[in-house]
C-alpha cells in the first residue's frame, strides 16, 4: 500500500518526505494509521549509521501509537477503530523456547526489528514509524488500555519497556533500593516506574543541577557521582542500578555502590565501555548485566500498569518537519524527556 513517511537517504542527509509502499497486508495483519511516534536515541544512531549497518533509505521510529484501519480475515485480537501500540519489533519466529515464553525480544532466530529488520516472508527491509501507516502482524500490535493518554504514551514502547523489564527481572518492589544513572528518555521512565513499584529511588548524576527534576519525577534523592565522599558513603547502598547512559562511559565507579548480590544493568550503551575491574564483583558477589526491551506480554503488562497507576512519559510534542532540529537537540540532551511526533503534521509537511 502506498504511504508517506520521513526518510534519510544517507548518513549525512537530513530526514525528508518520502513516498513508499508498505507490504500488502496478510491474513493475520492489521493496518494502522500512525497517530504518534516517539523519538528514541536509537533513531538518531540509525539515521546516522552509527552502528554501521543502516541501509538507506532509512525510516526510523519504534515507539508507535495508532488506530487500526483494516484487519486481515484471520485477525481476532483487534478490530477497526482500536488504538494499538507497536514497539521495537514487528515479528519473531513464534516457535522457539523464548518466543513460547513470551520473550520474543530474545527469539533464537532474532526478532524482526520495526526498522532495520527483514520481513520474514517477503524479505523486504523494514521501515519504521515516522510514517502515515504501518502493516504489522496482529500479535505485535499491543492494546492501548482505556485511560492511557495516547498523545503521551508512545515512549513507553521503547524507553518505558527497556527500563520496566529489568525492574521486573530483578523483582523490584517496596523496600528495593534502586539507582538510576542518566536522566534522559530512559532514565526518567526508570525513576517513575521504580517509584511506582514502591522502591526508594536515587538518581546518579555528575552534578546536583538535576536534583529538582529528579525529585519531581519521583526520586527520593540525587547522588552526585563526581563527589568522591558522597560516593564512598553510598557503598553497598543499592540492590539494582539501571545504567541508561547511551554513550561509551566508565561503570567502575558505580559497581561498589551495589550491595551483596546487587546488579548493575546496562540498558543504554550498545557498544564498548571502559574496561571493568573485577575486584568489586568478586568481593561483593556483585553482577554486571545487560537487558534489552521486554517481550510482548511484559510490554502489555507495562501499558496496563501505566494506565492503572497513571504514569506517562514527560513529552514534548513536535511536528514531523521539526525532526531534524529535534535530533540536533537530542544530541545535546536538550529534551525533557522525550520528543513525540504528532503524525497529523505529516500531511502538511
Ligand atoms: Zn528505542
Ligand atoms: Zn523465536
Amino acid at each position: 500500500m502506498r504511504t508517506i513517511g520521513f526518510a534519510c537517504t544517507s548518513a549525512e542527509a537530513e530526514l525528508a518526505p518520502y513516498h513508499f509502499d508498505r507490504r500488502a497486508p496478510r491474513t493475520n495483519d492489521v493496518v494502522m494509521e500512525i497517530l504518534y511516534c516517539g523519538v528514541c536515541h536509537s533513531d538518531l544512531h540509525w539515521a546516522r549509521n552509527d552502528w554501521g549497518w543502516t541501509l538507506y533509505p532509512a525510516i526510523p521510529g519504534h515507539e508507535i501509537i495508532g488506530r487500526v484501519i483494516e484487519t486481515g480475515p484471520e485477525v481476532t485480537r483487534h478490530k477497526v477503530g482500536d488504538f494499538v501500540a507497536v514497539g521495537c519489533m514487528v515479528d519473531s519466529c513464534q516457535q522457539c523456547d523464548q518466543c513460547r515464553k513470551g520473550e520474543e525480544q530474545l527469539c533464537r532466530e532474532g526478532n524482526t526489528g520495526t526498522y532495520g529488520g527483514f520481513d520474514r516472508v517477503t524479505k523486504e527491509y523494514t521501515l519504521g514509524g515516522y510514517a502515515k501507516h504501518l502493516v504489522v502482524r496482529e500479535e505485535f500490535a499491543l492494546k492501548v488500555p482505556a485511560g492511557l493518554d495516547i498523545s503521551k504514551a508512545a515512549p513507553l514502547l521503547c524507553a518505558g519497556i527497556t527500563t520496566y523489564s529489568p525492574l521486573r527481572t530483578w523483582n523490584v518492589g517496596p523496600g528495593s533500593r534502586v539507582g538510576v544513572i542518566g536522566l534522559g528518555g530512559l532514565g526518567h521512565m526508570a525513576v517513575k516506574l521504580a517509584a511506582a513499584m514502591g522502591a526508594s529511588v536515587t538518581v546518579l548524576s555528575r552534578s546536583d543541577s538535576k536534583k529538582h527534576d529528579a525529585l519531581e519525577l519521583g526520586a527520593d534523592s540525587l547522588l552526585v557521582s563526581s563527589d568522591p565522599d558522597a560516593m564512598a558513603k553510598s557503598a553497598n547502598a543499592f540492590d539494582l542500578i539501571i545504567d541508561t547512559v547511551p554513550v561509551e562511559h566508565d561503570i567502575n565507579p558505580y559497581v561498589p555502590l551495589l550491595d551483596v548480590d546487587g546488579t548493575l544493568v546496562i540498558v543504554g550503551q550498545i557498544g564498548p565501555i571502559a574496561a571493568p575491574t573485577t575486584v568489586p564483583l568478586l568481593l561483593g558477589r556483585r553482577r554486571i548485566a545487560g537487558s534489552p526491551i521486554g517481550g510482548l506480554k511484559q510490554t502489555q503488562e507495562l501499558l496496563d500498569f501505566c494506565a492503572r497507576k497513571n504514569i506517562l512519559p514527560d513529552v514534548e510534542m513536535i511536528r514531523m518537519d521539526e525532526i531534524n532540529h529535534a535530533f540536533a537537540r537530542m544530541e545535546k540532551a536538550d529534551v525533557h524527556y522525550r520528543f513525540v511526533i504528532d503524525m497529523a503534521s505529516l500531511q502538511a509537511a
